[in-house]
């Protein structure tokens, strides 16, 4: 119990996939030599391979903690900013006063404008890794010292039918319906004969009940967006998902105002300074935190502020191999808000295999973790994977 951290050791992770994350590739679509891709239309950089960034900090009576950071795109980013700057400030703490921790990391830079960013996503993976860390110590699971559970089986939407043709990516959503699930997400970037298209082609393979989805990947203007929206309400449109550049607040709270179904924002924001002023503007009905930039302590802050706001919460998935979805699963349990949870089947089921634990995803709804702690821990095949150059 008066255990402190002794150690922290970092695992930037580059692991192979066949087919790259939102589906095969564009024809003349080539990796640049780092092995990043931009999909036409999105502007947003991608790798080939799935990358992220493991904490693993060790304890005085060698208790282990794991976290993982958001590291999708330059892992090492964080992992120096973590080595260099942030590890040596942590040593000797007690993992007990990790949200003390969390708020001591933050301060180190915030009046040098590092209140978001990297700087943040390096703070998420250690926060991550004290939770667990000090679960462990208190032999709990981590949702119950976030103050309790309200389920154990969290529901899920499918992210992503990654197929060649809106066809092929209809007869996908079909299949998962099948398998009972009940909600689906599209990726405007990838509807190639666009988002009305696309959503007439899945409503028709899946009927009128399941929920759909469709993230717009701030794309459009305000105007553009109510526009387009509306239409995708003809299909019963569930919720749309960041229709509008992330800087423009006033688009956001104009698209809300005017549409008919929910708007979902905040996958790229990272504390409750980047959610307060867009509830207070009535920018969204969903909150979509993302684990990997927020850690634990940021993500409850977030979640209990949007409920003050009477918002709901659906958290997004990003890349990664197990340890920030199980931390997402075990905050989003604890949740009066919580909806449901964001399932990238392309990750989470090929990923799998390079994690210990009793997590799962089937029928429809994501099976939390066994045992003290988060309930995850990496393979020595993951941890193969770790590279320090490049
Ligand atoms: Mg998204």
């Amino acid at each position: 119990m008066n255990a402190t951290v002794s150690a922290v050791e970092l695992f930037p992770l580059r692991i192979p996939r066949d087919v790259p994350y939102l589906g095969p590739l564009e024809e003349d679509n080539r990796p640049n030599p780092k092995g990043y891709i931009v999909r036409p239309g999105n502007r947003t950089v991608y790798p080939v391979f799935d990358q992220t960034l493991l904490v693993r900090v060790e304890a005085s009576d060698g208790t282990v903690g794991w976290g993982e950071c958001f590291g999708v795109v330059a892992p090492q980013v964080a992992r120096t900013i973590l080595d260099e700057l942030l590890i040596p400030f942590v040593i000797g703490r007690s993992p007990h006063d990790v949200e003390r921790i969390y708020e001591d990391m933050y301060d180190l830079q915030r009046v040098r404008g590092h209140f978001g960013g990297y700087a943040l996503d390096a703070i998420a993976g250690l926060d991550m890794a004290l939770w667990d860390l000090r679960a462990k110590l208190s032999g709990q699971p981590v949702w119950q010292l976030l103050g309790g559970l309200r389920r154990q089986k969290l529901p899920v939407y499918v992210s992503g039918l990654p197929g060649a043709t809106k066809e092929e990516r209809a007869a996908l959503g079909k299949r998962w319906i099948e398998r009972g699930f009940s909600a689906l997400k599209f990726a405007a970037v990838v509807a190639a004969e666009g988002e009305v298209a696309e959503i007439e082609a899945i409503r028709s393979q899946v009927g009128s009940a399941p929920r759909i989805l469709a993230d717009l990947h701030w794309r459009y203007t305000a105007l553009e967006a109510v526009q387009l929206i509306e239409r995708l309400c003809e299909y019963d449109l569930y919720l749309a998902e960041a229709p509008v550049a992330p800087e423009d607040l006033a688009g956001q709270a104009h698209v809300a105002r005017s549409v008919k179904t929910r708007i979902g924002l905040g996958e790229e924001w990272r504390t409750v300074h980047e959610y307060l002023p867009r509830l207070q503007a009535g920018c969204m009905d969903v909150i979509q935190p993302e684990m990997a930039h927020t850690g634990i302590t940021g993500f409850v802050r977030i979640c209990e502020l949007a409920q003050a706001f009477h918002c709901q919460v659906m958290p997004h998935a990003t890349i990664n191999i197990g340890i920030a979805q199980a931390a997402s699963l075990h905050a989003a349990a604890t949740l009066a808000n919580f909806v449901m949870h964001e399932y990238q089947h392309t990750i989470f089921d090929r990923n799998k295999q390079y994690i210990r634990s009793a997590m799962d995803c089937r029928a429809g709804f994501f099976t939390l973790p066994d045992g003290p702690g988060l309930g995850v821990e990496p393979t020595e095949e993951a941890l193969s994977f770790a590279f320090n150059q490049g």
